[in-house]
């Protein structure tokens, strides 16, 4: 098991050559990540009718008190084997102090937790080979290269990967003879992954792996994630990113205040609040009023017009005759389904942390 030390510090996945193709891109055409996911929960289902599902992790009403303070409050979660679970929640809402639980670093204060099949404070040393950890945070040691920090971390391990082979798969294998502290900070990110995989995890915890990020790398590092997710791994990951928990994981734990506030697919967060589609546009002054029974609003700060409906087709339709039949142009015509980023705001809303 790779651990770094201290208080999580920023880990970050990223650079600039290592890329997976993920999309069809093409309209129509589900994402790669979609239809994997689809034959993922394919095969999980064909196994649960065989038989029951092995757990990769299990845990059941987690606590976890500073003092006074309640940090984990009764946490319930289970992930299978090969699935990807992105865990979610504010600043302060509870997701490192219930990872560092997972991985054998936190005692907690009552519950039951077992990560692949023993509980993580008594769990042996053979356990902890089978986990990988990617913190947010790490410094290499700067003396040495990335392929020797690499071979160093397999010494570790009683069956590693071959740690060439590690390196091509973060796409270090170009930068193996630099030393680590002339790699970029994407590359170092790179090493980070590279130093969890090298012992041949089968589960991988990845803490808010793209958090500073430019847009870029932040999908240059999905596409690492995904790499993960093909080679069979258990992926647990935490993150703030709706979008990022959309593309990456087979399911989405938000938890908040350190309870579990909702929990599915992201489709079935988006069912679980008010979704409404939003029909927007800019009125002129001059423009006639639209028919009352629409509902109408007009953001006084903003002058846009706007209609929250379940129903968006036949709004969209009285809305567009109503338009036409009195000559009104609509400026500006907009209709959005709300983003995973307005459902989750909403499920996190009234948490406080
Ligand atoms: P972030 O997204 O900011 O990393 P988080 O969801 O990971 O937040 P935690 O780090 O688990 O949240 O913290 C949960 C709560 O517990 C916070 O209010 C935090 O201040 C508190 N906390 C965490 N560690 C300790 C500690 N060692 N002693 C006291 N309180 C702590």
């Amino acid at each position: 098991m790779q651990y770094l030390g201290g208080r999580r510090s920023r880990n970050i996945l990223g650079g600039r050559h290592f890329v997976v193709a993920r999309r069809l891109d093409r309209p129509g055409f589900p994402t790669r990540a979609c239809l994997s996911a689809l034959v993922r929960a394919t095969v999980r289902e064909l196994l649960r009718k065989v038989g029951p599902v092995t757990l990769a992790i299990a845990v059941h009403d987690l606590h976890m008190h500073y003092g006074d303070f309640t940090a984990v409050d009764g946490i319930d979660l289970e992930v299978e084997h090969g699935e990807v679970l992105a865990f979610l929640g504010s600043n302060g809402a509870g997701k490192t102090t219930t990872i560092e639980i997972l991985e054998g670093f936190r005692k907690r204060t009552s519950g039951t937790v077992e990560v692949l099949g023993f509980d993580p404070e008594v769990a042996p040393l053979s356990w902890r080979e089978r986990i990988g950890i990617v913190l947010q945070e790490s410094e290499p040691v700067p003396e040495l290269t990335a392929g020797e920090a690499v071979f160093m971390q397999a010494g570790y391990y009683t069956s590693p990967r071959d740690p060439v082979e590690t390196l091509e798969l973060v796409g270090l294998a170009t930068s193996a003879d630099q030393r680590t502290r002339k790699l970029s900070g994407g590359q170092k990110r790179r090493l980070d992954l590279a130093l969890a995989l090298v012992g041949d995890p089968d589960l991988v915890f990845l803490d808010e792996p793209t958090t500073g990020f430019d847009p870029s790398a932040r999908r240059e590092s999905w596409g690492m994630i995904e790499a993960l997710r093909d080679l069979g791994k258990t992926v647990l990951l935490t993150t703030h990113y709706m979008d990022e928990a959309e593309q990456l994981a087979d399911r989405i734990v938000v938890i908040g205040a350190g309870k579990v506030v909702a929990r599915g697919t992201a489709d079935d967060l988006a069912a679980q609040v008010n979704a409404t589609t939003r029909i927007s546009w800019r009125p002129k002054l001059t423009d006639a009023q639209p028919p009352s029974g629409l509902g109408a609003q007009i953001d006084p700060a903003t002058g846009i017009a706007r209609i929250d409906t379940d129903d968006s087709l036949v709004v969209l339709h009285q809305l567009t005759n109503w338009a036409t039949e009195t000559g009104v142009q609509l400026p500006e015509l907009n209709v959005a389904r709300p983003t995973l980023e307005d459902v989750y705001l909403q499920l996190t809303e009234g948490t406080g942390r």
